[in-house]
């Protein structure tokens, strides 16, 4: 298959949706990362997204929809605080699982009997669900367990060949996935922390759990916690900023090509086998360069990207969250 690869207009638009009307895949730009779409309730076009991506069938995706009131067609039951969620966040990065109506292919949610329902900001995302006329599946329009794409290129250089079509929308704002909110139990549970950080919902919902890293919870609550993930091709070593510069030097001295994401930390030299990038320090910034820097590092050819870990507060949550599946072994 050849992927046709469309800077965003009108007629982009129409032919994307157009193949997701049709069964096909699209990768657009949302305001998180690019997502790989098709038609969430057509169950062979939903089984396309896992073969492109090889991704296990037990992973569920998020459908993505245009207006609030697409929620009543994939959700049995809707509690008051979703729609007061949905009131505050949508459109935006933030992800809310409740249970799903049959209508929703068991497919789409990896055999669970919930769904988790998002409403993209990004304006491009939304003109191509309402022209597709049904609720996109999408998930990160990357190879399964690699960095999610913040560019056109990146969804090339994982899905080249695999799918129809990639409507390049340029780099996306956030950077990093949205938030995934459990509302099946009560406190509600961040399964994946994101956009919307745990302090800001707390202030709405009251008590909200983290989902433990514990990986027998995770794997029980949310099936794509279980595996690597978001990972480059080089070994990833997290890093507390005292002990950055002992590791770096450990691994020149075993002949090992470094990269290094410093934030707050120095390092005293450069030597050949080192590449730096500087992260910067407000985090936004930080998360949308995150996957950007893990592709470029992988492109010098590094053997292991050292990087500093960054506070655990607001995005650094969901920053942390990634580095840390970044650097699993399995
Ligand atoms: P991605 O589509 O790659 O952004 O990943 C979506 C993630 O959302 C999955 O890996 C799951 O961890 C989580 N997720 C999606 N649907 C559900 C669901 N019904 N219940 C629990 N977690 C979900
Ligand atoms: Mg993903």
């Amino acid at each position: 298959m050849r992927t046709e690869v469309l800077s965003v207009n009108d007629a982009a638009i129409a032919r994307a949706a157009q193949i997701i009307r049709s069964g096909g895949l699209v990768a657009f730009p949302t305001e998180t990362v690019y997502g790989l779409g098709a038609d969430a309730l057509n169950e062979d076009a939903v089984r396309k997204i896992f073969i492109a991506k090889e991704r296990p069938f037990d992973d569920p995706l998020i459908v993505h929809i245009a207006a609030a009131q697409q929620l009543l067609l994939l959700a049995r039951h809707i509690p008051q605080r979703a729609w007061e969620l949905v009131k505050k966040f949508w459109p935006g990065p933030l992800t809310l699982v409740l249970p799903k109506t049959e209508r929703v292919p068991a497919v789409t949610t990896g055999g669970l009997e919930t769904v988790a329902v998002r409403m993209p900001g990004h304006p491009i995302a939304r003109q191509l669900i309402e022209l597709s006329g049904c609720p996109i599946a999408a998930p990160s329009a990357n190879r399964f367990g690699r960095p999610s794409p913040t560019t056109a290129q990146h969804v090339l250089e994982d899905l080249d060949g695999r799918i129809e079509l990639i409507l390049d929308g340029g780099p996306t704002p956030i950077g990093v996935e949205s938030t995934v909110l459990d509302l099946t139990q009560d406190p509600p549970m961040i399964l994946r922390p994101g956009g919307v950080t745990l302090e800001v919902l707390q202030e709405i919902l009251g008590e909200v759990r983290l989902l433990s890293s514990a990986k027998s919870e995770a794997a029980k609550r949310s099936p794509g916690t279980r595996w690597r993930h978001y990972a480059p091709r080089a070994q990833l070593v997290l890093a507390e900023p005292a002990e950055l510069e002992q590791i770096v030097r450990e691994l020149l001295k075993d002949g090992k090509r470094v990269g290094v994401m410093i934030s707050q930390g120095r390092l005293p030299c450069s030597p050949d086998r080192l590449s730096v990038i500087h992260m910067p320090s407000d985090l936004s910034e930080y998360a949308r360069l995150l996957f950007r820097v893990l592709r470029e590092l992988d492109a010098h050819g590094v053997d292991v990207i050292v990087v500093e870990a960054v506070e655990e507060h607001g995005l650094g949550r969901a920053i942390m969250d990634r580095l840390r599946k970044a650097c699993q072994s399995s």
